[in-house]
């Protein structure tokens, strides 16, 4: 067989991808939704879109307002990317070229997936699997602001960048995808396998970036953790005197630390409790 028709078959078949085409292609294959699910879409709603189409839409809540579309919450991200950025550049006076590590969280953090909350909120709809991975699958969510030229700067710095996320293993290459096409560059990235604790992946991507560094022509120690950024304390961890990772932090855990090398963007969309709201 002749190589022109071979390519044309590796390409029919979809084995061979373009830049263009291969999101079309690489898309995750997504939960159909529940019946309680389809039961609670409202009339004129198609429960197999995340986009909502009821004919009767609801208000949407404050908090979401807030992050949409006001002055402070743009102001307060931008804030804390620019006191993070002058956390990694202290690091590179220190550290040196691929001598420390950045680990960022994606979602709200890096990641603005507040069109698709928009839309589960108008139509009256909570957050399930089906619809989040419809929207996933579109690659549309836009850079947080202030994260882009965080995440430039850093990489400028000469800082390794890792990205955490809980975003799951069928979501992982839209989740690639969509931090490209925002113009996001990163070192490495740890999806879920089904935990939400991310410890053992911030141990693990450490590992895999000491490596990197390696190869890049690091001499000295290996690339220390350094600076975190997240919109759940859970993007946080716990470090011991010397800066080691202790575990993830939660809801009994103080701010030691946040504003100095731990970096938290407001999220009042979706989160945790320290108690029940009428407590
Ligand atoms: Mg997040």
């Amino acid at each position: 067989m002749k190589a022109s028709r071979i390519l044309a078959l590796a390409c029919v078949a979809g084995l061979i991808l373009g830049p263009n085409n291969a999101a079309a292609q690489f898309t995750a294959a997504c939960p159909k939704p529940d019946p309680k699910e389809i039961a609670a879409s409202p009339p004129g709603d198609d429960p197999m879109t995340w986009v909502c189409e009821a004919t009767a839409k609801k208000p949407v809540s404050n908090a979401l307002h807030w992050m949409r579309n006001s002055a402070e919450y743009k102001a307060l991200t931008e804030a804390v990317y620019a006191d993070a950025t002058r956390a990694a550049e202290r690091a590179a006076k220190r550290y040196g070229r691929w001598g420390f590590i950045v680990i960022v969280d994606a979602d709200e953090t890096l990641l603005d997936n507040l069109p698709y909350q928009r839309e589960r909120e108008i139509c009256g709809l909570a957050y399930t699997e089906a619809s989040w991975c419809r929207w996933t699958n579109e690659q549309k969510a836009a850079a947080v602001p202030g994260a882009l030229a965080f995440i430039t700067r850093v990489h400028r710095l000469g800082g390794l960048i890792a990205v955490v996320t809980n975003r799951a293993k069928a979501e992982e290459w839209v989740t690639r995808e969509n931090l490209h096409k925002d113009g996001f560059s990163y070192d490495a990235i740890r999806v879920t396998e089904s935990e939400a604790d991310k410890t053992a992946r911030w141990r693990s991507v450490t590992r895999e970036l000491a490596e990197v560094a390696r190869k890049l022509g690091r001499k000295g120690a290996a690339p220390k953790a350094l600076i975190w950024v997240g919109d759940q304390i859970g993007d946080l961890p716990k470090l011991d005197g010397k800066g080691q990772i202790l575990g993830a932090r939660d809801q009994s855990d103080a701010g030691e630390g946040v504003g100095i090398n731990l970096f938290l963007l407001p999220n009042p969309e979706y989160g945790g409790w320290q108690k029940s709201p009428d407590q």
